[in-house]
C-alpha cells in the first residue's frame, strides 16, 4: 500500500519547502518533485503544512493519584493527543518502594495494550536506590529500551526522593548513557507552608500556588543543576513555569552542564489568576508547579527562543471537576494536580507562537516534535520527515480558525483549563507510520494500533572524562 502526498509544504526544524512525499510501508520512501510513482492513494495537500508528528514527552495516562486516577487512559488519551497532531507520547511508569522496577514496567505495558493509538514509550519514576534497583537499572536500558528515568524532589512522603537518590541516579544515568528527568521543587519547603496556610484557614485553590512561589522552584533546579554538574552527567528539567528556574538553567548551560529544559503551554498561556476563579473553580487550575504571574509568560518565551528551554510537553494529567477535582474543598492540598492538555499542545504553540511572531515555524518544530525524538533517542525515526523516518505526519491547515472548548475536546474530562481561547491553525489529518489516524478531522484510527517504542541510548556530544564518584 503506497500512499502519496502531493503539493505540499513540508516544514522541519531545518527546512521549509514544497514537494511530494511517498509512503511504503510505514515509511517515508521518497520526497521528491513531481512524483510520479505508483501510488495505491494520492492526496492533495496544496496550502497545507506538512509536520512530523508531534513528540510529547510528558504525559500521564492511566495514573493513580491522590485516591484517584486519571480520567484518560492510553485509549482516550492517545485518541486526543492524535486529534491535536501528537504521534508519540512518553508516559511516566510510577514505581513503588520495595517492588521491582520491572512489575511496575509490566503494569504500564498492560495499561497502554490494546489501547494506544499512537507510539508510546515510558520513562521510569526513581524513588529509591539501593543495590536492587542498581543492579535492574541497566537491564531495563537494554531490555525495555527505557533510557529516561524521572526523580520527583516534591511531593513528600508520596514521590520525594532525596538528594542522595537523584545524585546516584545523575552518575547511573551517565554510566549507562541515561537521561535524568526532574520535577524540581523544594518539597519539604512546600510541605511546611502547606501546612501553615491550612492552620491558619487557607484553604482555597489560591493557596495552591501561594504555597510553592518561583523561589521553590528555581531552588530546586539550581540544586539539581549543580549535582548534574558534579556527577558531569546529564538532565532534563520538567515543566519549568517560570523565569527564576529558566535563568537556573540558562546558568547551568553557560557553565557547560548538560541541562535541558521544558515548558508546557499551559504555562505560556495560562496564569495564576485562573486559581483564584470563584465557585472552586480554580481547583480546575492546580497542578504542580503552579500556574504563574502573567510575567512569567514572556519570559518563557524568551528563554525559549534563546535556547535556554528546548521542548514543550503537555503534563497531561486530567482530573474532573465534579467528583476529582472537588475533593480538595475545604482543603487546595486535596485538589488531584494536573490539567487536561494532551489535545491542543500543537495548535496553541503555532498559534501563539508562530502566528504571533514569537518563534519561528522551524523552532516551533523543534519545539514541539525534533527536539523531544532527540533527546529521548528516536531520531531520526521520530521528529522529522525524512527518507526512511517513520510516515507520522500531520496534514495542518494554518489558516482555520477555532475556539477551544470542552464541548468539542476528544479529552475524557469534564473541563478544559483553555476554554474559549481562540487559536489559527489545526491539524486536518494525521498519519502514525503511514496509516491515518485522523482523517479529515475524524478519528478512524484503532485502539491498540500504537507500537511501543524501545528507545536509544542519550547520545552525551561530551566526550566526558573519568569522574572520581563511580
Ligand atoms: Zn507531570
Amino acid at each position: 500500500m503506497k500512499k502519496l502526498i502531493k503539493n505540499g509544504t513540508i516544514v522541519t526544524a531545518a527546512d521549509e519547502y514544497k514537494a511530494d512525499v511517498l509512503i511504503e510501508n510505514g515509511k517515508v520512501s521518497a520526497i521528491g518533485h513531481d512524483l510520479t510513482k505508483h501510488a495505491d492513494e494520492v492526496m492533495d495537500a496544496a496550502g497545507l503544512y506538512l509536520f512530523p508528528g508531534g513528540v510529547d514527552p510528558h504525559t500521564h495516562l492511566d495514573m493513580p493519584f491522590g485516591g484517584t486516577v486519571t480520567a484518560d487512559d492510553y485509549e482516550t488519551g492517545t485518541i486526543a493527543a492524535a486529534y491535536g497532531g501528537t504521534t508519540t507520547v512518553l508516559d511516566f511508569c510510577l514505581t513503588n518502594k520495595g517492588e521491582p522496577l520491572k512489575d511496575a514496567i509490566k503494569e504500564w505495558h498492560e495499561k497502554a495494550k490494546g489501547k494506544a493509538v499512537i507510539d508510546y514509550g515510558f520513562h521510569l519514576m526513581i524513588s529509591e536506590v539501593n543495590q536492587e534497583v542498581l543492579n535492574e537499572l541497566p537491564s531495563i536500558i537494554d531490555e525495555e529500551g527505557i533510557t529516561s528515568f524521572k526523580v520527583f524532589m516534591a511531593y513528600k512522603n508520596v514521590f520525594q526522593a532525596d538528594d542522595g537518590v537523584l545524585f546516584q541516579t545523575l552518575l547511573t544515568a551517565k554510566e549507562h548513557g541515561a537521561l535524568v528527568m526532574v520535577h524540581a521543587e523544594n518539597g519539604d519547603v512546600i510541605d511546611y507552608l502547606v501546612n501553615k496556610a491550612l492552620k491558619e484557614g487557607n484553604t482555597d485553590p489560591i493557596y495552591h500556588a501561594l504555597t510553592r512561589p518561583p523561589e521553590v522552584e528555581a531552588e530546586a533546579t539550581g540544586r539539581a543543576a549543580h549535582l548534574t554538574g558534579l556527577a558531569e552527567s546529564q538532565l532534563y528539567v520538567v515543566h519549568v513555569t517560570c523565569s527564576d528556574a529558566a535563568e537556573k538553567i540558562a546558568e547551568a548551560r553557560r557553565k557547560g552542564y548538560q541541562v535541558w529544559g521544558e515548558t508546557c503551554q499551559q504555562y505560556l498561556v495560562l496564569d495564576q489568576n485562573d486559581l483564584a476563579k470563584p465557585h472552586f473553580e480554580g481547583a480546575k487550575y492546580a497542578c504542580s508547579p503552579p500556574l504563574r504571574e502573567s510575567r512569567h509568560q514572556e519570559e518563557l518565551w524568551k528563554a525559549l527562543k534563546m535556547g535556554h528551554l528546548h521542548t514543550i510537553g503537555s503534563d497531561q494529567c486530567s482530573f474532573n471537576f465534579k467528583g476529582q477535582k472537588e475533593l480538595g474543598k475545604g482543603d487546595f492540598s486535596k485538589i488531584p494536580n494536573g490539567m487536561p492538555t494532551i489535545e491542543d499542545r500543537f495548535s496553541i504553540i503555532f498559534s501563539e507562537g508562530v502566528k504571533k511572531g514569537r518563534i519561528t515555524i522551524n523552532e516551533f518544530v523543534d519545539l514541539v516534535s525534533t527536539r523531544a525524538a532527540k533527546l529521548f533517542g528516536m531520531f531520526p525515526e521520530k521528529g522529522t520527515i525524512a527518507v526512511g523516518s517513520d510516515a507520522d505526519i500531520v496534514i495542518f491547515d494554518p489558516n482555520i480558525e477555532r475556539t477551544i472548548s470542552a464541548d468539542t475536546h476528544h479529552m475524557n474530562v469534564d473541563y478544559n483549563p483553555f476554554e474559549g481561547l481562540k487559536i489559527t491553525g489545526e491539524p486536518v489529518s494525521v498519519l502514525s507510520r503511514g496509516e491515518f489516524v485522523i482523517r479529515d478531522k475524524k478519528f478512524v484510527g484503532k485502539p491498540g494500533s500504537g507500537q511501543y517504542l524501545k528507545r536509544q541510548r542519550y547520545y552525551s556530544p561530551l566526550k566526558i572524562k573519568e569522574t572520581i564518584f563511580r
